[in-house]
């Protein structure tokens, strides 16, 4: 090292030495310089309300505010703020503010919480407390669970089932937890409907059969207890009137249900003056006697009948009957049921007997013909069986119209043995229908027949019937063949 060299390191240090004073004055004087601009121009932010918020679900975060300032002035609009609060979402919100004035930062956070706190929303439908038939469980009505933030949290309700009560249980994603019980009376005091099939007021024309609609009973505990239902009550179908029937019920609790149906028995319609006819018929004769009785209370009467005549009697008297303006019609020749019934052929000869009479005596070709018991007898079974099937169709085949009655005079069986012409009006009277056609059966081989019609004329005019003699427009009536 050289001596210059080293002087002018000592003067170097010499002089270094004598501006340390120097320096520390220099180095005070930015302190207080940074100091000062510090305290000047240093930001500073406030918050207003709490720096850590929790709200409820669903009330909303609304910032409270803040001010930034410095020592000297108002710089709030320069705070940035970030972080956002998701009102729809519970969990935790970061927001921070933050200030720059020059170098100077300033930093601060808010922490916002969004909680639920509500519990869900369980509802039972139905009975809250249901009374349930004994011996069976109880039937869900249904129930809901709805949560304020998770929505419709029924699937994940739980049923805790015992025998007294059920128990549902159902909590939400914060743990909010409801519970609600059913409590179960085991009970049947419910009474049994029973349905009648309608028309519940039944209403029927007297002598028409009552039919029974039906009807179902339920119970809400046994079901379906139509087979218990009982039926009581007395209709009589030929007397009009008001009827009731009551059906009663009672479940396997004991309720017992009463129902009643209203069964009317309407009369059978009456027409006009007029409007019913009568149709007198006599069979069997003609006879000395009974039958010119007969044909003079006609005459007197200003009726005409028809007569189903046979090979008996005196030929005048079915000459007078004719001549009279009565309808002579055929019954057969002999009147005889074994001869009659033989056979086909056998009915055909007999008939065609008394046809010829009846031609010869007046020129007539009668084609009105009455079977000998009517079509429904069962007498001819003995001497041929199918005998009346085949009769009844074949003579219509022929031209023939056959007759039945639909008022029997009785006078052939029931009133013999009394005789008396009363039995035969009562009998005649009693089932005279205005609305229909009336076919009367009487014979005028009886005395006591003969003495009854002047006065069953009489009824039938004063209750507006009227008279007529059968012809071929006549509208035949016909028993059920029964052989
Ligand atoms: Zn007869």
């Amino acid at each position: 090292m050289n001596e210059n060299k080293l002087k002018t390191k000592e003067t170097l240090i010499e002089k270094i030495k004598g501006n340390k004073k120097y320096v520390i004055i220099v180095a005070i004087i930015i302190l207080l310089l940074t100091g000062i601009s510090y305290l000047l121009i240093a930001p500073k932010i406030e918050l207003k309300g709490e720096k850590e918020i929790t709200l409820e679900y669903p009330n909303k975060y609304k910032e409270p505010g803040y001010t930034a300032k410095t020592l000297t002035s108002n710089i709030t609009s320069k705070v940035k703020t970030t972080g956002k609060v998701n009102n729809k979402k519970i969990g935790e919100y970061k927001i921070t503010y933050e200030i720059k004035n020059l170098f100077l930062t300033q930093k601060i956070t808010r922490i916002v919480k969004i909680i639920d706190k509500g519990k869900p929303e369980l509802t039972l439908k139905g009975e809250e407390n249901p009374k349930v038939c004994p011996g069976k469980e109880y039937e869900e009505e249904g129930y809901q669970a709805i949560d304020n933030y998770d929505g419709d949290l029924t699937e994940k309700v739980k049923v805790t089932k015992e025998t007294e009560n059920w128990t549902y249980t159902v909590q939400d994603s914060s743990n909010n937890k409801i519970e609600k019980t059913r409590n179960f009376t085991y009970i049947d005091d419910n009474k049994p409907t029973i349905e009648l099939t309608n028309p519940t007021t039944m209403t029927i024309t007297e002598g028409n059969p009552y039919k029974e609609p039906g009807y179902k009973a339920n119970d809400q505990c046994d079901g379906d207890i139509t087979n218990k239902v009982t039926t009581t009550g007395n209709i009589n179908t030929n007397t009009p009137g008001t009827y009731e029937l009551t059906c009663t019920v009672t479940d396997a609790a004991g309720n017992k249900t009463e129902v009643k149906r209203k069964i009317i028995v309407q009369k059978k319609k009456t027409y006009s003056n007029g409007s019913g006819v009568i149709y007198l018929t006599f069979d069997d004769g003609p006879q000395s006697g009974s039958t010119d009785k007969i044909l003079n209370v006609l005459k007197e009467e200003g009726v005409k009948a028809t007569f189903f005549v046979t090979c008996k009697g005196p030929d005048y008297l079915i000459q007078r009957e004719y001549r009279e303006g009565h309808a002579i019609a055929l019954h057969t020749a002999t009147h005889n049921y074994a001869t009659v019934y033989a056979s086909a052929d056998s009915y055909f000869n007999d008939l065609n007997k008394v046809s010829s009479r009846v031609k010869n005596l007046t020129g007539v070709d009668s084609k009105i013909i009455r079977f000998p018991g009517g079509s429904s007898n069962t007498v001819s079974r003995r001497y041929q069986p199918g005998i009346m099937t085949y009769l009844t169709k074949e003579v219509l085949n022929r031209g023939y119209h056959y007759f039945d009655w639909n008022v029997d005079a009785d006078d052939a069986v029931g009133c013999v043995k009394s005789a008396s012409p009363s039995c035969v009006y009562n009998n005649v009277t009693k089932r005279l229908r205005k609305n229909r056609n009336n076919i009367v059966l009487m014979h005028d081989v009886k005395p006591y027949t003969a003495d009854a019609l002047r006065d069953i004329i009489r009824y039938a005019k004063n209750n507006g019937y009227t008279f007529k003699k059968i012809d071929m427009s006549t509208p035949m009536v016909h028993e059920k063949v029964a052989n």
